[in-house]
């Protein structure tokens, strides 16, 4: 059994075919132009192997997840230009002819990890990406976490504190909610530089004491057994040991269970992606394996 995938990215849309082992045997990228090139360029990608019985799609957000909705399947609200109410779905399974599985690029690296990386045996796991933006998925008892939209934790307030960070905050939406704070594009925007290039000791503390903060909510709202930290930003080096240290003052040992009042086990607890940069597009492949199979 083949299956297709695709990681649907604001940058660039990686896709790939896959055999039923959640091996890549063939890849390629296409930048994120507009819609009516990346799509077709898509399918050209496809078109050129053999046919797989489905394809997954992880994407870039807001998406209509609804399936009684007219929408559905569309990229809706984002203020990318070009791709507001965006139709994904329907000009890939038309021109392939597969099921089509489609969801957040967060809820499919979260999916990827749980199936072949970090989150392994688990039934609760939450994957939080902190790149050009902040985004969350989770698996919740062995399914993807979906509601009344889709999880937008990177929209969460956090404590922010103007006299030590005078900066607004880089959401168009909220100024300083979460992904206003501490994304890549916040980083950006505060310092001047990409985060990448940013060295300065203080902007990497005032990261990990934002991450904390996060890292505290997302334990007590969702109760996650692992949370998976992936993205760009948070490869930097001793960033995430940095974050497991100031969530661990933050929980303040309540309620006593072992990861949260031990750093040891805080470091199985709160842990970088397994899989590398392919957390997403194995996880697109499970979606299309689920567009088969119907398990999740
Ligand atoms: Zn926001």
């Amino acid at each position: 059994m083949l299956y297709g995938a695709i990681e649907a990215g604001g940058t660039k849309w990686v896709c790939a075919v896959s055999d039923g082992d959640g091996r890549l045997l063939a890849s390629e990228v296409v930048p994120t132009a507009k819609p009516e090139e990346t799509i077709p360029a898509a399918v050209r990608f496809f078109l050129r192997h053999q046919r797989p019985a489905a394809i997954g799609v992880g994407s870039f957000g807001p998406i209509d997840l609804n399936p009684a909705s007219p929408t559905y399947g569309y990229i809706t609200t984002t203020p990318k230009p070009g791709w507001a109410y965006t139709d994904v779905v329907s000009p890939l399974r038309d021109a392939l002819q597969v099921p089509i599985g489609f969801d957040t690029d967060v809820n499919a690296a979260a999916l990827g990890e749980w199936r072949h990386g970090a989150g392994r045996g688990l039934d609760t796991i939450a994957y939080v990406t902190v790149g050009t933006g902040i985004g969350m998925g989770a698996i919740v008892g062995g399914r993807i976490l979906h509601g009344l939209v889709h999880p937008e934790f990177g929209h969460t307030y956090i404590p922010h504190d103007a006299d030590i960070d005078p900066f607004a905050g880089s959401c168009p939406y909220h100024g300083d909610c979460l992904e206003g704070l501490a994304s890549g594009e916040a980083m950006r925007q505060r310092w001047g530089r990409p985060a990448e290039e940013v060295d300065d000791a203080w902007a990497w503390e005032l990261e990990a004491e934002y991450l904390a903060l996060a890292v505290t909510n997302l334990t007590y709202a969702l109760s996650p057994q692992r949370v998976i930290i992936g993205g760009g930003v948070a490869k930097r080096e001793s960033l995430i040991q940095n974050v497991r240290v100031r969530a661990l003052e933050l929980l303040a040992g309540y309620p006593e269970v072992p990861p949260l009042t031990d750093l040891d086990a805080m470091a199985q607890y709160l842990v970088g992606p397994s899989l590398d940069d392919l957390s997403g597009v194995l996880g697109a492949v499970e979606l299309a394996r689920d567009a088969v199979e119907g398990t999740l």
